[in-house]
């Protein structure tokens, strides 16, 4: 029988297996809670990093998923470090976004940095084929013409050196759950042969976060295009928790 496809509300793509935890992992445990349907999109199966291989990879990426209650992991192999921003992949993309129709899609940085911890390639590229595949989804005369989705708007992290997020989502009562959902990725953030504390690394990065909203973890965005806002008090919320 054929699964029905369910709208989704958040759909997080990513270019490597650990990219949207890392990205968006606290967020996504955040939505759920929420009632929101979130899901996951990786455009590589990560076969270059270090660590790990792609079987490997897969494995945990699925634990991390289940740990954040994602009620979609979807994976392609656009080749880990050769991925473009072509037609090919902006075409595929488009199809998912029509596929799974979300309402907000997160996505890394559209925008680089020099040097090799700032935005890597792939990232880079992801973030402009996500853009340029929502785009084409709500083109009528798309191939195959399947029905138009107009995404209604795309969030990013991995947010270049310099450049400030446009809003920072307080994570401190996922903190946990996120943690957990990155460690699942034991041969990327707990691998023995590397020397690097990423886990560290990955609680600064949310504490920094946390500290420009005086909350204690954050996870920040830039958003793509101005917000259209009906209600201002939306974008205000409630007050942090503070540390
Ligand atoms: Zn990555």
């Amino acid at each position: 029988m054929p699964k029905k496809v369910q709208k989704y509300d958040v759909i997080s793509i990513g270019a490597h297996p650990d990219d949207v935890e890392v990205g968006t992992g606290g967020v996504l445990v955040k939505l759920k809670e929420k009632g929101h349907r979130t899901g996951i999109v990786y455009l590589t199966r990560g076969e270059m990093g270090t660590g790990g291989t792609a079987q490997i990879r897969k494995k945990e990426a699925e634990e991390a998923a289940g740990i954040m209650g994602a009620d979609l992991l979807e994976r392609f192999d656009l080749g880990d470090t050769k991925i473009f921003d072509t037609y090919e992949n902006r075409s595929l993309v488009a199809r998912v976004l029509r596929k799974y129709r979300p309402t907000i899609v997160l996505a890394p940085h559209w925008e680089g940095h020099t040097g090799r911890r700032q935005s890597h390639a792939d990232h880079v590229a992801t973030g402009r084929i996500v853009l340029n595949a929502a785009n084409l989804a709500r083109l009528k005369k798309f191939e195959p013409r399947t029905e138009p989705h107009e995404v209604r708007a795309i969030f990013h992290y991995f947010i270049p050196f310099g450049v400030a997020p446009t809003f920072v989502i307080d994570i401190t009562d996922q903190y946990d759950t996120w943690l957990a959902a990155l460690k699942a990725h034991r041969s990327q953030f707990l691998n023995p042969e590397k020397t690097r504390d990423y886990i560290w690394s990955l609680e600064t990065m949310a504490r920094s976060f946390g500290s420009l909203i005086g909350a204690k973890y954050g996870q920040g965005f830039v958003a793509s295009s101005p917000l259209n806002v009906n209600d201002m008090f939306a974008l205000v919320g409630s007050a942090p928790k503070t540390a």
